[in-house]
């Protein structure tokens, strides 16, 4: 018995052991979660046919046990077969291979192996000097990834060595300037650790494995995944394999290739690498890179044939290669390739950074080509992506005031005044206007500023720096690197070349797109709704249910709306008509009359201009549904404002300024927001809403057109009492038979009620009974929910989410929980009473996609958003209904 469990115990160590390790060239693939992204990427490209290395992953599991126990240890007798089966003489990579996304985990160590007592060896098969090339490479990498030696004081002695053999670059120095190299960074490891470099290749393994873990599990470390928006934690498995060589004989290099323009999306050869190379020395700035397209070279001007014109074979191999990753893994990928005299070999495959544009033309080329569904493309695209797709452009003949160029590192153009500092673009957002951030460079500290700014100009930085990733990903338009320009600090200037100064506050342009810096506010264009963009649009209205109307207006909003494909009018906010020229002081006139008779003859006045309003929106929405809301603010914002425009408005009105002062003070009010607004001037001043409907009727007559054109829906705001909805809906009915009798046309229309009060929610039932369709105004839902002023919560909102008070700003996306359940108890209460009323949404959260999830989950009819956010609320419904 004591034989048998000594078999079994050893039986189950082997089988867990054999979990720990998986061999990369073996059949099947790792499964992420134990062995990483990289890990499972790398043996699909295997099984696919791509030259990968050999080698084998560790487990995130085993590697996290690393840091308190030797490698050797933990995995026993199988990290020497998986090492046997790599073979003596290879040289060795290990890799790190984070579970989830890459957030940041340790650097490659490489050349593991290239100890003293096997220089001779690499040296016959790879040339005396890469071979010494190798070893320092080891030397300074193990020592700085391993043994925490600070990297400065080898490139100190690398700068020293170039400088004494008169070379420009690494590439240039001999054998011998290696081997002396070799010998001084010996002497700066023991300077450094205390320790003498270990020579001994297994040691050098083990102890790369356990740092690199380590690392991985570091505080640092775990702040800055945070940072990042990664896990705290998160595991980390790792990944050694042969190294594939890039230094020697013949055609030998590194680089990593893209195949799709990150702006576009259009297929394109891109990306950098270097002959005489490993890893990453391409992207480290050292020595001037090689590009690896020949276009892509063209256009920058590059002296250095590009690897398609050094090896055309190569990057055809590349280019197919790179086809098939995307058809079989279903996603644009970047490789990372080296070339060990001639022959390919492929490091990994990640898939590409991409601005939104290029997310869109990607997904839809994949499902247009059949590497993914129609549903998988559409949920691959974040709807607030869109936004940026849907920026203004610079007016093709808009005249340009270059002050300075830089790198065109996120699309769009965008003018704002110019902001120094996150702060100071906060400051400006707060204030209503969106700034330009101008900085040297950016760092995560500035994302804040970053997402309130309208544009970022940074002087220093390349298209992969900070701030042109971090504004691609938020779609804010951004030129970065125009280093032309300089930051006075002492000023607090920005000087551009020809010598014009630019302070805090002054306009600002930025065209992302051109990469063009620009004094001043230049005119732009909306964007093209057309290509990839118009065919996944156009696939999220095959799989979406809900309707998608917008907020408009006026006619140019409700053209735009159309642009977008809205499928109606949700909301058309009645009181704009009267802000206009010409209009207020009628308004006014209507507002502040004394007698019945000067209150009637203001009316009067004003009927035919809110006629000729819905006229011509209704051309414009001909055939679709339209809601029309009667007039909902407190009338003293249609007051006017200061001495000068009372006086005005006096003399018109052949009455005292003083008197008129005296009336405007008597309509003051100590709340206005819950004051006399929305249906309660309905209630008391009737004439108002009967001239609204007579207005809305007489329309309908007059663009007659054998029928009339669109079936209006007039919504009443504000409500929360039954009877205040059954009162002015008989106000509306009686006009509406009036102007039949008038016109000989019988109208045909609905009536609603907006759901903005907390009892109007409640008793929704009894509401649905009176009227056709409901509309939560969730802007004024929430105010009231919270007991929240809208217009001053922006003052501490920001502390309020700092400090975790509220999740979210509720009024950009709706708070479930509370806001949310109200509405669901209306809803249901709503239906249970009639089955037929129309369910919809029309406040700021119809264009927030959390926000439209919901609605559709709740089975609405319809969200009504801007204009510009339709085709963002038109994703999220499709999403939503997947
Ligand atoms: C609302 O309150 O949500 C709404 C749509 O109306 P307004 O924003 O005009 O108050
Ligand atoms: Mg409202």
């Amino acid at each position: 018995a004591e034989a048998r469990r000594g078999t079994a115990f050893t039986r189950g160590r082997r089988v867990l052991a054999e979990t720990m390790i998986r061999d990369l060239h073996a059949p099947g693939a790792p499964s992420p979660a134990s062995f990483g992204r990289k890990a499972a990427t790398l043996a699909r490209l295997h099984a696919m046919g791509a030259p990968t290395m050999p080698g084998f992953a560790i487990s995130a599991e085993a590697a996290a046990r690393f840091a308190d126990e030797p490698p050797a240890r933990v995995l026993g007798g199988e990290l020497d077969a998986a090492l046997a089966r790599l073979g003596d003489e290879a040289l060795l990579a290990v890799r790190a291979s984070p579970v989830e996304r890459a957030w940041g985990g340790p650097h490659a160590v490489l050349d593991i192996g290239a100890g003293a007592g096997r220089l001779d060896a690499l040296a016959a098969r790879l040339g005396l000097r890469a071979a010494l090339d190798a070893r320092r490479r080891l030397i300074q990498g193990y020592a700085v990834g391993a043994m925490g030696a600070d990297a400065d004081a080898f490139e100190a002695a690398l700068h020293d060595a170039l400088k004494d053999a008169g070379a420009a670059d690494e590439a240039e120095l001999d054998a011998a300037a290696l081997e002396r190299l070799c010998a001084r960074f010996l002497e700066i490891v023991e300077d450094e650790t205390g320790a003498p470099f270990p020579e001994d290749p297994r040691a050098q393994l083990e102890g790369a494995l356990q740092a690199m873990a380590r690392a991985w599990a570091s505080v640092s470390a775990r702040l800055l995944r945070v940072s990042r928006g990664g896990p705290e934690r998160g595991g980390l498995a790792l990944i050694v394999q042969s190294m594939a060589m890039g230094l020697g004989e013949g055609l030998s290099g590194a680089g990593r290739a893209g195949f799709r323009d990150p702006n576009t999306g259009a297929p394109r050869l891109t990306g950098r690498m270097l002959w005489q190379a490993q890893g990453d020395d391409a992207l480290s700035g050292a020595r001037a890179p090689v590009l690896v397209g020949r276009e892509e070279r063209i256009a920058a001007g590059a002296a250095a044939p590009s690897l398609e014109e050094t090896a055309p074979q190569i990057a055809d191999a590349l280019r197919a290669l790179a086809e098939r990753v995307e058809h079989e893994l279903g996603d644009a990928h970047d490789l990372e390739f080296t070339i060990e005299n001639g022959a390919l070999r492929i490091l990994s495959a990640e898939p590409m950074r991409r601005a939104p544009r290029a997310a869109v033309r990607i997904a839809v080329d994949l499902a247009q080509g059949g590497a993914i569904g129609r549903r998988a493309a559409l949920l691959r695209i974040e709807p607030r992506m869109l936004n940026e797709l849907l920026h203004p452009t610079l007016a093709p003949d808009a005249p340009r005031d270059v002050i300075a160029r830089g790198l065109p590192a996120s699309p769009g153009a965008a003018s704002g005044p110019l902001a120094f500092s996150a702060e100071a673009a906060e400051a400006f957002a707060a204030r209503g206007a969106r700034a330009i951030l101008v900085r040297v460079e950016t760092s995560p500290e500035d994302i804040r500023g970053m997402h309130a700014a309208a544009g970022v100009l940074t002087l220093r930085g390349g298209m992969t720096s900070h701030a042109a990733v971090v504004a691609r990903g938020l779609g804010v338009p951004a030129v970065v690197g125009a280093s032309e320009l300089s930051i006075d600090r002492a000023r607090r200037v920005l000087r551009a070349p020809d010598g014009r100064v630019f302070a805090e506050g002054d306009m600002l342009t930025v065209d992302g797109g051109a990469g063009q810096a620009m004094a001043g506010a230049a005119a732009t264009v909306q964007p093209e709704f057309s290509g990839p963009l118009a065919q996944l649009m156009a696939w999220a209205d095959e799989e979406r249910r809900m309707k998608v109307r917008a907020n408009a207006d006026t006619a140019q909003d409700a053209r735009v709306a159309l642009g977008f494909a809205a499928d109606g009018i949700g909301l058309c906010r009645t009181e704009h008509m009267f802000f206009e020229r010409g209009r207020i002081n009628v308004m006014r006139r209507m507002i502040l009359a004394q007698s019945d008779e000067d209150h009637r003859a203001a009316l009067e006045r004003l009927l035919p201009m809110q006629r000729a309003d819905f006229a011509e929106l209704y051309r414009v929405m001909r055939g679709r549904p339209m809601t029309i809301r009667l007039l909902d603010p407190p009338l003293h914002e249609f007051l006017p404002h200061g001495e000068e425009e009372i006086a005005d408005l006096a003399r018109e009105m052949g009455v005292s300024a003083e008197e008129l002062a005296r009336r405007i003070a008597d309509m003051q009010e100590f709340n206005p927001m819950l004051g006399k607004r929305g249906c309660r001037l309905g209630v008391t001043l009737p004439d108002i809403y009967r001239m609204q409907a007579r207005a809305i009727f007489e329309a309908l007559a007059e663009t007659w057109d054998g029928d009339q054109i669109v079936d209006p829906e007039i919504m009443i705001p504000l409500v929360s009492a039954r009877r205040e909805a059954q009162l002015i809906r008989g106000h509306i009915d009686e006009v509406a038979a009036e102007v039949a009798r008038e016109t000989g046309r019988a109208p045909r229309y609905r009536v609603g009620v907006m759901v903005e009060t907390p009892r109007a929610a409640l008793r929704a039932g009894d509401l649905a009974r009176d009227v056709d369709f409901l509309s939560f105004g969730t802007n004024d839902l929430t105010q009231m929910t919270y007991g929240l002023s809208r217009d001053d919560a922006g003052r501490f909102m920001r502390d309020y989410v700092n400090a975790g008070v509220f999740p979210e700003d509720p009024f950009h996306t709706l708070d479930l929980e509370g806001v949310g359940e109200l509405m669901l108890i209306a809803v249901e209460r709503a239906r249970a009473a009639d089955g037929s009323v129309s369910i919809g949404l029309c406040g700021e959260h119809g264009g927030d996609p959390a926000s439209v999830r919901f609605c559709e989950l709740a089975g609405f009819d319809y969200v009504s958003c801007s204009p510009f956010r339709v085709p963002v609320a038109r994703l999220a419904a499709a999403q939503a209904a997947i």
